[in-house]
């Protein structure tokens, strides 16, 4: 098959399309033959060799792609050709002690497409039969590649974890990304008010259009002020963080008494300097989130299928042109999600 595999770490062009071998299948393994991806800020650091993961080289990226069953193998269960699919983006062992108590995200032996094994830069993906999810003959394969990780990752930090509730107050920072997008609709949903940030005025009208109630252009001015200006001295009830960074403090310090700070991501920094005092007098928490559990991936189909949660795609590029998709989202000009279509 052809795929957008690096040999060694480097700049997006580090990635060649070409020939490599077909993915063997082995037992219980459907093949599918990959319809979209999406491009995750995650892929470019894995690409450049300054994720935190070890990686085998060579790589074909991609956690969230979907596309059509192509082989079956020995499997006899439900999983026909021809079946449109996706795929939950990480699984577990199911056996340890950490999946026997429901935290499958702890797993040590976990597997991640475009991470572990080989994900969906590629003509064809293998995927174990038990970590295929069936798509409906009518969905749009784009739109539930765009959004499958990010709507699971946004549904998850809103209702389980920040527990947002109606007439909340919910700031979301940067929220011109993938995932920030649909923390604006899933904290909506939930019955919140909405205030955002995002890095320019063009970015900050998108933004609005997802329904976000204010939203503040980051510029010359105060941050923090012009935050406590349009809630009127309000403080958050719930910080919705994908990006992390600078203001990671400034956001930290917008939140009342016994308010949650939930983060998932970090490339507008990883490591931030933090005030613990007003952290413990007020009773701040911070909680840390990587990856939806299955039924929060198989509720966010269904957010999508029903039109309840839209997933702005920024751009598309073959899969032959992966290395202009990680250029492209390297210049972060976009609102949404970049996706790989095949050609
Ligand atoms: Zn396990």
């Amino acid at each position: 098959m052809k795929a957008a595999a690096f040999y060694e770490y480097g700049p997006a062009e580090a990635m060649q399309y070409a020939d490599i071998p077909d993915p063997v299948t082995g037992p219980g393994d459907v093949l599918v033959q990959v319809q979209a991806c999406g491009v995750n800020h995650s892929d470019l650091d894995s690409r450049a060799g300054t994720s935190r993961w070890p990686f085998e080289l060579p790589m074909v990226l991609g956690a969230e792609f979907t596309g059509t069953v192509v082989g079956v193998g020995d499997h006899d269960g439900p999983i026909r050709a021809g079946d449109r699919v996706t795929a939950f983006q990480q699984y577990s062992c199911g056996r340890c002690a950490r999946c026997a108590r429901w935290r499958p995200d702890l797993c040590e032996a976990f597997e991640i497409f475009g991470t572990t094994r080989w994900g969906g830069y590629g003509e064809l993906v293998c995927v174990p039969a038990e970590v295929v999810v069936p798509l409906q003959p009518g969905d749009d394969l784009l739109a539930m590649a765009a959004g499958q990780c990010a709507v699971s990752t946004a549904w998850h930090m809103v209702n389980r974890l920040a527990l947002v509730r109606p007439g909340d107050l919910v700031l979301i920072p940067s929220a011109s990304g993938g995932v920030a997008g649909a923390l604006v609709q899933c904290a909506k949903l939930a019955g919140a008010t909405v205030v955002a940030t995002a890095g320019t005025a063009g970015k900050a009208s998108q933004v609005s259009s997802l329904g976000a109630d204010e939203v503040i252009v980051r510029g010359e001015t105060d941050v923090a002020a012009d935050l406590v200006r349009v809630t009127g001295g309000r403080r958050f009830d719930a910080v919705l963080d994908t990006v992390g960074g600078p203001l990671f403090g400034t956001h930290l310090s917008l939140l009342r008494e016994e308010g949650t700070l939930v983060i998932c991501g970090a490339h507008a920094g990883e490591v931030v300097p933090i005030d613990l005092i007003p952290l413990f007098r007020n009773g701040w928490r911070i909680i840390g989130f990587r990856v939806a559990p299955p039924d929060e991936l198989a509720t966010s189909l269904d957010l999508i299928r029903r039109g309840l949660i839209n997933v702005p795609i920024a751009a598309t590029f073959p899969i032959s042109d992966a290395a202009e998709a990680h250029r492209f989202l390297e210049r972060r000009q976009h609102v949404g999600k970049v996706l790989l279509v095949a050609g």
